[in-house]
C-alpha cells in the first residue's frame, strides 16, 4: 500500500504544469483527484517518477452553459455534478452517471476530467459523453486542441491525450427541446464498477419519432462501446418497444466483454442488452417530459 518514490510538483498555472509534463514526458503524470492514479501506484500496477498535481491551478472547476454548449471544467468534482441545479434540471443523464460512481467520499475528490483521461473501460463517464456527443479540450505545449469524443478513447487505458497534455474542459452540445437521457448501471454492490451499463441520449421530432440517438456501453469491451448500428436502426423510427428491443440487441452485439469475477462473456453481453433497453426507455420517457 506504499507507492514507489516520486517527485511531487504543484504548479499554479497551466503553462507551468505543461512545461513540467514536457520535461518529464516519459516518467511524469498528471495528478488530479488521485482516485484512480494513487491506488494504481500503491498497488504497484503503475509507476511515475514525477506527479504534476493540477489541483492548485485556478479556473478548472466549473459547470456552465455558454453559446449553446455545456462546459464542464476538467477538474470539476463528481460531487459538483450531483449538487448542480443546472445538471439536475437539464442533464439528468449526467446526474445518473455521477450518482453511481463509487461512493460520496470518492466523488468528493474524483474529477470528471480524470474519469475520462484515465481511459478505464470500467469508468462511467466515457459512455455518457459518447451518448451526448461531447468534445474534450486538451491543453499542451502548442496550446489548445479539441478532440471529438469518438476519437478520444483509443483502447484499454489508452486515450488520445499526449503525455504533456492536460484535459481542461468537456463540451456537450445543449440538447434541443424534446430531448432526454439516462444512464443505467448494473453493479454487484453499491459503489462497484459496472458489470454492464448503458448511456442513452435521444431527441424526438414533433411527431414523436427519434430524430437523434446516442447510445454507448460501459465495461463490456476494452474501451467504451459506441453502439452505432443501434443508433442507426432507431433514427427516424417511432420509439416503440420493438424498435428499442432491436436496438438493444444490436448494441449488445457490438459489445466485446471478457469473462472475469463479474461474470461470463454471455452474461455480460445479455446484461448489456438489458441495460441498453432500460436506458433507451428512460431516455424516451424523459424526452417526452
Ligand atoms: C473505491 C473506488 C471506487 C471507484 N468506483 C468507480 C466507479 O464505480 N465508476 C467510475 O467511473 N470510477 C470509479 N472509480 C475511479 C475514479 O472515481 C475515477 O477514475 C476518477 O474519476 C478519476 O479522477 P481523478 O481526478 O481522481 O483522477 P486521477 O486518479 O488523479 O488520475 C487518473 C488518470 O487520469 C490522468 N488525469 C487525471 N486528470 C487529468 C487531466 N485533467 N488531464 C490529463 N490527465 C489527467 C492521470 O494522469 C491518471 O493517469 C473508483 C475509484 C475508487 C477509489
Amino acid at each position: 500500500m506504499i507507492p514507489p518514490v516520486f517527485d511531487y510538483h504543484a504548479p499554479t498555472t497551466l503553462a507551468e504544469a505543461v512545461a513540467l509534463l514536457s520535461q518529464h514526458r516519459d516518467d511524469g503524470k498528471v495528478l488530479s483527484g488521485g482516485q484512480s492514479l494513487l491506488p494504481l501506484l500503491k498497488l504497484r500496477l503503475g509507476q511515475a517518477d514525477h506527479l504534476v498535481d493540477i489541483g492548485r491551478i485556478p479556473g478548472l472547476e466549473y459547470i456552465r452553459e455558454e453559446g449553446g454548449v455545456l462546459k464542464i471544467g476538467g477538474r470539476t468534482h463528481e460531487s459538483a455534478l450531483e449538487e448542480s441545479e443546472l445538471i439536475r434540471t437539464r442533464y439528468p443523464i449526467l446526474l445518473d452517471t455521477a450518482k453511481v460512481i463509487a461512493d460520496p467520499l470518492v466523488r468528493n475528490r474524483a474529477t470528471v476530467g480524470g474519469n475520462l483521461a484515465h481511459g478505464d473501460p470500467g469508468n462511467d463517464h466515457p459512455a455518457t459523453m459518447i451518448a451526448l456527443g461531447a468534445e474534450v479540450v486538451a491543453y499542451g505545449p502548442n496550446g489548445e486542441r479539441v478532440i471529438p469524443i469518438d476519437q478520444f478513447f483509443l483502447g484499454f487505458f489508452s486515450t488520445a491525450l499526449e503525455p504533456d497534455e492536460i484535459l481542461t474542459e468537456i463540451r456537450v452540445p445543449v440538447p434541443p427541446p424534446r430531448s432526454g437521457g439516462a444512464y443505467v448501471k448494473l453493479e454487484r454492490k453499491v459503489g462497484d464498477y459496472a458489470t454492464a451499463a448503458a448511456a442513452a441520449q435521444v431527441t424526438l421530432a414533433a411527431n414523436g419519432a427519434l430524430e437523434r440517438v446516442g447510445l454507448a456501453l460501459t465495461n463490456v469491451g476494452p474501451a467504451p462501446v459506441h453502439a452505432v448500428a443501434a443508433e442507426r436502426h432507431l433514427t427516424g423510427k417511432q420509439p416503440d418497444g420493438a424498435a428499442l428491443a432491436e436496438a438493444a440487441r444490436l448494441a449488445a452485439q457490438a459489445a466485446a466483454p471478457s469473462a472475469d469475477r463479474r461474470g461470463s462473456v454471455e452474461y455480460k453481453r445479455e446484461m448489456a442488452r438489458v441495460m441498453a433497453v432500460r436506458a433507451l426507455g428512460r431516455a424516451v420517457e424523459r424526452a417526452r417530459g
